[in-house]
């Protein structure tokens, strides 16, 4: 799965929902998180005690959209897993059982709405299987919701717009496992330790078009203007990957070696399928490749759905995707959303042949799909780009452990969604890396398709990774696996230096400052840079003390000595070189990490004209967020320093390949050289496609030229890019006019799932300005959008908007009806 906050960035660096992007920041926005609860004793989060084998599911399905029920007849192959049974317990949520049969014979069953208990009439061996026959009625929309941080609703099936009177969103139908909500519509047994083969038939109207894993192997047509297809994947996989939906889409055929590769996508978005997904069968063969495991399923395809609870979900061969990836090629431009499809594709192998055995163990999922993200970007688009992307992972991880340390696998949790979070995901993605880099890349690959080929469609706890990689390597690594996975926090490094004129030594002093009583003493294997003589020589050194000096031979003090060469280690380090040293780094040490950290410290000195130079220079650098992070350093440029980088500037506005390098520049050309005429290249860019640049236009005519702002609001209001409809909405927001509160309403109706909450902070503030009549009229829309989402942030910020609406009206009735809506939907 690939958490939503992780795509929308509600946490930390925010992206927009159509396309990433590093400039865009909204006010401030509240969201309701669940409290962290530790006073309670947390019990040991067993994995499921496995009584019976789940071989085989067959669901034969059909939809009643009047009521949103799926009627079910399910026929499960079952046997004992070892011990002798004479009775079976199923997950099946909130369903209307009609019948069940035991081979054939009517059964007595025992039901209280989440489990059920069926007696088998006889005590089975683990030698003979049994067929379970149930006729039942679910009802997801009867199911309260939960919902998480990580996922936003649980009810397992969804229809969407079951009614059809929305006209905004297409009907359609999708479901959802993971964690364990397929049982809300059908009965299994829902633990990552159990595989099934599944059939399913689904029938649906003839116009539609249906997917789930595994082959379509026929479809029928009924006499009633229905279809039925039916879908069969032999291959074993767990429950929660079993997926079902349909719609209108509209499927674009793509192909990898000799199997279909399918992107099903509503008919306005298919002509741009290939431009999205077109990386698909590349992706496929470099990660067959590089694991030495060949994609073992049936098909690859990937559907983009209306309303998802989450970002995306790697269900066995039907990937279904939120709805930020119904993209055009003006959204493309300035990006796409590449890293989650990487991401759910190589769950394929990490996740979906390998499956964690209980929620403790989720890093063996979801750590690896990060890392898959990682191993896509640098097979790609090179080192520099992966280690961007990871460098955000890291902060986003830090970023967490300021209020939550707690160990990778956590065997105590009080709820299973607590799993999937930074650590679950970053965190882990950048430990595999440091793994990688210590055993080295031929023993890491070795050992991933050992790990792989052994553990193949079966469940894995994270001693099983470790045991295969000591047996690659022959090395006990305990103290690896325990330091990073069975433990919490990271280690915080100070790092001096000396040098000794007399005994011709450079001399590094590493303490370990963490807390140790929340964090472990690490050991840490670490690459050791030193630049001597414009030669740089490596070695390797460990630290495993709170406090160590090493010395290295030199016969003269080096420009640089580079502790962590590599940029791996998973934690924070106080790095006390020189500023001379900084500078030494950024322009001779090789990674992209290099002169990320160089600038960052840096920082400290950004008053120094030779700092300043320095920053000019990366203007031109080869990674567009070095270009984007010298820019935002020149508002503390000295005059003459500005006058020089004034022609780069202008360049990087009007020429960079990034977009977003572009609108920041012209951002940077408003606020910092506002005496220089630059209405030619404002006039350019205004004229530009990219949403991105657009916005930033928006942002400098509303302080220099309000006219061409509004000019361009007007001309875009109706675009369905969030990036640009946001910009619009800030725009609008500080205004007082009526008529603009028409834009809310309608962009509010188009907003669908998550976008919504890029218009709302600005709607908060526009709305306070506004008499009751206008605040009565946004009513209706605003309890809409918080009722359609899933999500809770999105009713929390309705509610903030409504709040503030309440403070500024007069009316007392009025006051009491918005009491009112937020109590309905906050009841939901
Ligand atoms: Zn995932």
């Amino acid at each position: 799965m690939r958490k939503i906050w992780a795509i929308i960035g509600i946490s930390s660096v925010l992206y927009s929902c159509k396309t990433k992007q590093e400039v865009v920041t909204l006010p401030e926005i509240t969201v309701e998180t669940k409290k962290e609860i530790h006073s309670t004793p947390r019990t040991y989060y067993a994995a499921y005690t496995r009584k019976a084998d789940l071989i085989h599911t067959k669901l034969d399905i059909q939809l009643n959209w009047d009521s949103c029920f799926v009627i079910g007849k399910a026929n499960l192959k079952v046997k004992p897993y070892f011990y002798s049974i004479n009775e079976l317990e199923l997950d099946a949520k909130g369903f209307e059982i009609k019948e069940i049969k035991i081979n054939n014979t009517k059964a007595n069953y025992v039901y209280d709405n989440y489990k059920l208990k069926i007696n088998l009439g006889r005590t089975y061996t683990n030698t003979e299987s049994f067929d379970v026959y149930i006729d039942y009625i679910a009802k997801p929309n009867k199911i309260k919701v939960k919902g998480s941080a990580a996922i936003t609703s649980d009810k397992g099936f969804y229809f969407i717009n079951a009614d059809g009177k929305n006209p905004k969103v297409p009907k359609q139908f999708w479901t959802q496992g993971e964690t364990e909500s397929n049982s809300c519509w059908f009965p299994t047994i829902e633990s990552g330790s159990e595989r099934h083969s599944q059939e399913i038939s689904i029938t649906v109207d003839k116009k539609w078009v249906t997917l789930s894993n595994g082959r379509l192997v026929y479809s029928t047509n009924n006499s009633d203007g229905t279809r039925t297809d039916y879908w069969k994947q032999e291959l074993s996989h767990t429950p929660y990957l079993t997926l079902l939906a349909g719609g209108d889409f509209s499927i674009y055929k793509d192909k990898w070696r000799n199997l279909e590769v399918n992107y099903y996508m509503e008919p306005k978005f298919a002509p741009y399928a290939k431009q999205i997904f077109g990386n698909t069968p590349e992706m496929i063969e470099f990660y067959s490749n590089k694991l030495g495991f060949t994609y073992p399923w049936d098909k690859y395809s990937q559907i983009v759905v209306r309303e998802f609870v989450s970002g995306a979900m790697e269900n066995t061969g039907a990937v279904t995707f939120f709805d930020g990836m119904n993209m055009t090629d003006r959204d493309l431009i300035d990006g796409n959303n590449e890293e989650i499809i990487a991401h759910e594709l190589f769950h394929h192998w990490f996740g979906d042949l390998v499956t964690c055995e209980s929620w403790p163990n989720l890093p063996l999922n979801e750590s690896f799909a990060t890392y898959g993200e990682y191993l896509w970007n640098e097979y790609k688009y090179g080192r520099y780009e992966a280690d961007r992307a990871a460098q955000n992972d890291l902060n986003a991880y830090l970023s967490t452990a300021k209020n939550k340390r707690v160990n990778m696998i956590r065997y105590e949790l009080d709820n299973r969604e607590e799993m999937f979070d930074a650590n679950s995901y970053q965190k882990g993605g950048r430990i595999l890396h440091m793994l990688r880099k210590y055993v080295g890349d031929d023993a890491f690959f070795a050992s991933l398709k050992k790990y792989l080929n052994t553990y193949q469609y079966k469940p894995v706890e994270i001693h099983h990774l470790r045991l295969v990689f000591e047996e690659v390597t022959g090395e006990d690594l305990n103290w690896f696996f325990n330091q990073w996975f069975l433990a919490s926090g990271h280690p915080e490094l100070e790092i001096s230096y000396d040098y000794d004129d007399t005994k011709k030594q450079s001399i590094v002093t590493i303490q370990q400052t963490q807390d140790l009583a929340k964090n472990p003493l690490y050991k840490l294997p670490l690459d050791v840079d030193i630049y001597s003589n414009g030669k740089r020589e490596r070695t390797r050194i460990t630290l495993d003390s709170l406090k160590q000096t090493f010395s290295f031979a030199s016969n003269t003090k080096p420009d640089l000595i580079n502790v962590d060469a590599e940029k791996m280690i998973v934690g924070t380090k106080k790095d006390n070189h020189s500023k001379e040293e900084w500078m030494y780094m950024f322009n001779n040490a090789p990674l992209y990490l290099d002169r990320y950290e160089s600038m960052t410290a840096l920082d400290k000195h950004k008053t120094d004209s030779l700092v300043q130079l320095q920053y000019i220079k990366a203007l031109n650098d080869s990674i567009y967020s070095i270009r984007i992070s010298a820019l935002n350093k020149i508002k503390d440029f000295n005059e003459s320093n500005k006058k020089s980088a004034y022609q780069k500037v202008k360049e990087l506005a009007l020429k960079d390949e990034k977009s977003s390098v572009r609108a920041r520049a012209a951002k940077v050309l408003a606020d910092n050289y506002k005496s220089e005429n630059n209405q030619a290249i404002f006039e350019k860019l205004a004229n530009e496609q990219s949403f991105s640049v657009l916005s930033s236009m928006i942002k400098i005519y509303a302080d220099i030229d309000s006219t061409k702002a509004y000019a361009i609001a007007k001309k875009e209001e109706n675009a369905d890019n969030f990036t640009i409809l946001g910009a619009i909405a800030e725009l609008y927001s500080k205004n007082n006019n009526k008529s603009y509160n028409q834009f809310y309403l309608n962009t509010l109706n188009k907003s669908s799932g998550f976008d919504a909450v890029f218009i709302l902070p600005y709607y908060k503030n526009y709305i306070k300005k506004m008499d009751d009549e206008t605040i009565k009229s946004s009513l209706p829309s605003l309890k809409e959008v918080a009722m359609s989402s899933n999500a809770g942030f999105i009713k929390s910020s309705v509610k903030m908007v409504l709040k503030e609406a309440q403070s500024a009206s007069k009316d007392e009735a009025l006051k009491k009806e918005i009491d009112d809506l937020i109590n309905s939907f906050e009841k939901k």
